[in-house]
């Protein structure tokens, strides 16, 4: 009986030399990413044998030279890493085990890198989905992309080209989100308490400023987005509205004010958040005059939390820039539309939402 277990032992004492030496090797392969960038072709796997919820591992944040990259912006970058922190999800889902099936495009295997330049990536086992992705743009800002979620210089990304997965729903919000198809209040602290100061800051000019959309599900945009699409048609929908996943109110770091319409714009109300919520933290999110770059219509209704010091380089003395352009990023869908049949929501409580 003995004998029998020591020589079937034996292998097993081989295999696990040979995978310690190999797993240590692709731990230091990938703890220096920034002496890989010469060999970018190659695709590299390094943490196949970490399961996906080793994200802590292969993506250190104090380490990533995402953070240490200062393209366009520059003393902020601290401020910048500190806001991805907050944002990456303590526990990111196995996305082998969601069913994607009935989400158009979602993990696209080639995220749109046109004219980026791709310096490491890793594919999720045999299903060819992007797990993690690093690229420049022409800009030199570095976009990220971790399991479906999208950061660029560690700023969450949100437009017609990077999506939030299904699945995503922010953390430590103002107001418990929990499933909840909408929450106005469902924004992350950070991003609230910047609300707070800034409407205290209107009040003292007695201006009357108020959340009318905040957070939005997954479900609740997909619901929204068919609906313009059967009222107006896709080519419509698609300036106005935004695709499921393709909504920053899924976010938790955006809002709408007021009236969401056009009419804000030249209230005193309208006038002041646009040139004073910058100190606060917040941009101008689809600029006018931008629509190219940020793939929709002028809202002075809609704003970003992004913190201060990038929305003062997009404020950019009065002249807003968009996150796109300031970054060198698309806003473009690289799928077809594929509406889906999904279940009903009751949007009756919810006449202020616009589509973005
Ligand atoms: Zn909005």
């Amino acid at each position: 009986m003995k004998k029998k277990k020591k020589t079937k032992l034996r292998p097993w004492v081989i295999f696990l030399i040979v995978f310690m030496i190999t797993s240590t090797a692709i731990c230091l392969a990938f703890r220096k990413p920034e002496e890989k960038k010469e060999s970018s072709g190659n695709i590299q796997t390094p943490s196949e044998d970490k399961g996906i919820n080793a994200h802590e591992d292969e993506f250190d944040h104090n380490d990533n030279p995402a953070h240490k990259n200062e393209p366009v912006a520059t003393e902020g970058a601290a401020e910048q890493t500190k806001v991805l922190e907050d944002y990456i999800p303590d526990e990111i889902p196995d996305v082998s085990k969601i069913d994607t099936t009935k989400i158009a495009g979602e993990y696209d295997p080639n995220p749109d890198t046109e004219g980026l330049e791709v310096i490491d990536q890793s594919i999720l086992g045999d299903t060819a989905k992007i797990k993690y992705l690093k690229a420049l743009t022409d800009k030199g800002a570095v976009i990220e992309i971790i399991n479906g979620t999208s950061y660029v210089n560690g700023i969450l990304m949100v437009n017609k080209t990077y999506r939030l997965p299904s699945y995503y729903v922010p953390k430590d919000t103002h107001e418990a989100i929990n499933g909840r198809p909408y929450v106005y209040g469902g924004l992350v602290n950070e991003a609230w308490d910047a609300w707070q100061e800034m409407q205290a800051a209107a009040k003292k000019e007695r201006l009357n400023i108020s959340i009318s959309s905040g957070y939005r599900s997954y479900d609740t945009q997909e619901t929204l987005f068919s609906n313009y699409v059967m009222m107006q048609g896709l080519e419509a929908a698609d300036t106005f509205s935004a695709r499921a996943g393709h909504s920053e109110h899924q976010s938790g770091l955006c809002f709408d004010l007021n009236s969401v319409n056009d009419t804000f714009t030249g209230t005193a109300e309208g006038r002041w958040v646009n040139d004073n919520c910058y100190k606060y933290g917040f941009c101008v999110r689809f600029p006018e005059g931008k629509d190219d770059m940020t793939g929709y219509k002028y809202e002075s209704w809609h704003l970003r939390y992004v913190g201060v010091q990038l929305a003062t380089e997009l404020y950019n003395e009065g002249d807003w820039l968009s996150i796109e352009e300031y970054f060198g990023l698309t806003s473009t869908y690289n799928y077809e539309y594929v509406a889906a049949d999904g279940d009903e929501i009751d949007m009756t409580d919810s006449e202020d939402i616009e589509g973005t």
